[in-house]
């Protein structure tokens, strides 16, 4: 018996992810005149507002586009026809980065692991002795389709000890996890706020140390008069200082919201959330019987839980079921990952551990309905409650 819902009741996906009501609350304000003093006023306050969210010396260049955006900018930006570029692909969203970096520069090197593995950075630091003339190094801290993080921390620490530029996808870690610029010396950080930040997709940031900013000026290509230009909202920020373009309003308001959120809650305690969360849904996973899809806990993600499909489940199917059985919405797999797992994410206003307990039981009971029930759910939401009691 199938008695389908309309709508979705709890939408636990890996982004875009609902928003705080704060947020929503903010994008329906009255949209002013861009030079409107009012508005000048909250585009500044914005900049201070993200600066501290990211730790940054400088405000961080926002971008008028969802965060794929800001990873096509900073790869037209930096990569120049001089440049040999070491990409690090350890999932679909890395390797995809070669799209966009190859076509740019003289030589294309990467270094790949399975999906379901992290970079090892002594790999990292072999390839850099091995090849001095590296002058651009690239990324993703969590290559969300495959819920696992990379070590940028170490990887920045090695490439900061040479003259190639970092720059790093964050955009699903951000705000969710610590991982900040400065300290992962990052030179050009990509993220953005329709994950973890829990805003709707519209707007990317992009913090760039003084190295980055270098190797972006000293590039002839680097897009000016652009919707990719980086350079061209350097300064977007100070009041004396025309937009280049018009900014997406609205975006910036609910932006403004979503930062006083983070802020007043506190990065550690936020990050705490969704640790505990990501802990908790790994946990009755595991007890019903399932498997994780990263290939060791230590690298899965705190704000993105994949799970291997048992052998011969489609995943349209079983996503079908959650959704119209009991009103849930997860994630499938992407590109190499498509049905190989699914995802359950703990982004923003659903890191919360209770609704780990939501996503392992739906999971569940949904894969029990195409298999001859291959999942104890009593024993995974018993592990659910147990993991948050223990924390
Ligand atoms: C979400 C995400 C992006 C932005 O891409 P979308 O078009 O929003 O899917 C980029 N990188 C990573 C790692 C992401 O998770």
């Amino acid at each position: 018996m199938t008695r389908p819902f309309k709508e979705t009741i709890f939408t636990l996906t890996t982004g875009p992810v609902n928003c705080y009501p704060a947020v929503l609350q903010a994008l329906g304000r009255p949209v002013l005149y861009d030079y409107d003093p009012g508005f000048l006023k909250t585009y500044a306050r914005v900049a201070e507002k993200l600066m501290a969210a990211m730790q940054t010396a400088k405000p961080p260049v926002i971008l008028q586009g969802e965060p794929v955006l800001g990873l096509e900018a900073a790869a037209a930006s930096v990569v120049s026809p001089d440049d040999v570029v070491l990409n690090l692909a350890s999932g679909v969203y890395g390797d995809g980065y070669r799209y966009w970096l190859e076509p740019r520069c003289r030589d294309y090197l990467e270094i790949r692991t399975p999906f379901n593995e992290a970079i090892n950075p002594a790999d990292v630091a072999a390839m850099l002795e091995q090849r001095p003339d590296i002058t651009v190094v690239a990324v993703c801290h969590h290559d969300t389709p495959s819920g696992t993080i990379n070590p940028v921390a170490e990887i920045g620490a090695l490439v900061a000890a040479t003259k190639a530029v970092l720059i790093v996808d964050a955009v699903s870690s951000f705000g969710g996890m610590e991982i900040l610029p400065n300290a992962a010396k990052a030179d050009i950080f990509v993220t953005g706020p329709n994950k973890c930040l829990g805003c709707p997709p519209g707007l990317s940031f992009v913090a760039i140390s003084e190295k980055g900013w270098a190797k972006i000026k000293a590039n002839p290509r680097a897009p000016k008069g652009s919707i990719l230009s980086i350079l061209d909202w350097e300064h977007a920020w100070r009041p004396d200082q025309p937009f280049p373009f018009t900014p997406s309003v609205a975006e910036i308001n609910g932006l403004e919201a979503a930062l006083d959120l983070y802020l007043a809650e506190g990065p550690q305690a936020v990050w705490e959330r969704h640790a505990r969360t990501a802990a908790a849904c790994r946990a009755g996973i595991r007890a019903m019987g399932l498997m994780l899809w990263a290939a060791s806990e230590d690298i899965a993600s705190p704000t993105a839980t994949a799970v291997a499909l048992p052998a011969g489940i489609d995943e349209t199917q079983l996503r079908r079921i959650m959704h119209d059985d009991y009103g849930v919405m997860i994630s499938s797999g992407r590109g190499e990952t498509l049905n190989k797992l699914v995802r359950i994410g703990h982004m923003g206003p659903t890191a919360q551990p209770i609704y780990a307990l939501t996503a392992v039981a739906a999971l569940g009971a949904a894969l029990n309905k195409l298999t001859a029930g291959c999942c104890d759910i009593g024993a995974g939401a018993a592990a659910v409650m147990a993991t948050i009691d223990a924390a």
